[in-house]
């Protein structure tokens, strides 16, 4: 972990107009919290049904707060205003920072944020959500690597306090600083660390993942291992956390960290995560996992 130089942080101008790329878990929880916290952000996608979504959920936010008493009608329909979805980059030059989280993919990445750096400012900062692969390798796709660094969230966007803003060789100590400055804007705590698979905390819950798939390979009921965790303390076991995650993210990712640590987490054929998604059981977002959701 890593300290943002105070000189740079101190000269961050604060995010007027951000964009967020990709309107699912993380991407529409991503426009809700920025929207809530005050800066207006663009939500593209390149499918209405997923802007549909994401919108309904940051709705859905906002109808709880509005139910609770936190917020009034007023409020409500103001940090909506604030979301503007689209399927295009016509707006893109006005961003001064952009969150990439379409799927966890290295091709699709490269070529999504090869696109929206064709319709930015010079100056507008580029960041990727990706959970595992490297920032080096993505800036690969960049003109301007210098403005590209790592923006990991957590699920839900909206209650987990860390955001992990990632150093990629090239990233500039003003691209890192800006980043910070928008995190903090978004009420998170920001931690800047090095690049390398999976970063901070993902090397630490997918060997976690590893051991659970491993016990379902030994025979044990997932149902039964979760119920474990919980009483173990943690806020839910592995399997119903695989499903929150979504089972296909969770894949790609787990392969990214075994390609880049092949001696930690590298397993002989297939396990219970490869499994459900051959079956096509990505959890809650198709609402079927290792749990059925209505
Ligand atoms: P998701 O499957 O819910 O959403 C992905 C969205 O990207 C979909 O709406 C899809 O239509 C859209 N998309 C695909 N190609 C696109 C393109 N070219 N342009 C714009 N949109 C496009 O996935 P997610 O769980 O939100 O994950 C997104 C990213 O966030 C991934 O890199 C993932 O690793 C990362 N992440 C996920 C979690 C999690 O718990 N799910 C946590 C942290 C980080």
């Amino acid at each position: 972990v890593k300290k943002v130089s105070k000189k740079y942080e101190s000269q961050a101008e604060p995010v007027r107009q951000a964009a967020v790329l990709g309107a699912g878990i993380m991407g529409g929880g991503v426009a809700y919290q920025s929207a809530s916290k005050g800066t207006p952000i663009l939500m593209k996608d390149i499918r209405t049904d997923a802007l549909q979504l994401g919108l309904d959920e940051a709705n859905k936010l906002l109808a709880g707060q509005l139910k609770r008493g936190r917020i009034d009608a007023a409020k409500m329909a103001q940090t909506l205003n604030r979301i503007v979805p689209t399927l295009s980059y016509g707006d893109f030059e006005q961003v001064d920072l952009v969150v990439e989280a379409v799927v966890e993919n290295e091709q699709v990445k490269k070529s999504v944020l090869a696109d929206v750096e064709a319709h930015l400012a010079e100056d507008a900062i580029i960041t990727s959500n990706t959970s595992t692969i490297s920032i080096t390798a993505l800036a690969e796709a960049l003109k301007r690597p210098e403005n590209f660094c790592g923006m990991h969230f957590f699920n839900p966007v909206h209650k987990m306090p860390l955001v992990e803003v990632i150093r990629g060789e090239k990233t500039s100590e003003a691209a890192i600083a800006k980043t910070v400055a928008y995190a903090k804007a978004m009420g998170k705590t920001p931690i800047v660390v090095n690049d390398c698979p999976g970063f901070l905390v993902n090397r630490i819950l997918f060997p976690y993942f590893g051991g659970f798939a491993a016990l379902i390979a030994d025979g044990a009921d997932f149902r039964k291992v979760d119920k474990v965790m919980e009483r173990f303390g943690w806020p839910m076991g592995p399997a119903y956390l695989l499903d929150v995650v979504g089972v296909d993210t969770a894949h790609h990712a787990d392969r990214v960290m075994a390609a880049g640590f092949p001696d930690r987490m590298e397993h002989e054929g297939e396990n219970v995560i490869d499994r459900m998604f051959q079956l096509g059981r990505f959890g809650q977002k198709n609402s079927e996992g290792f749990y059925r959701y209505e």
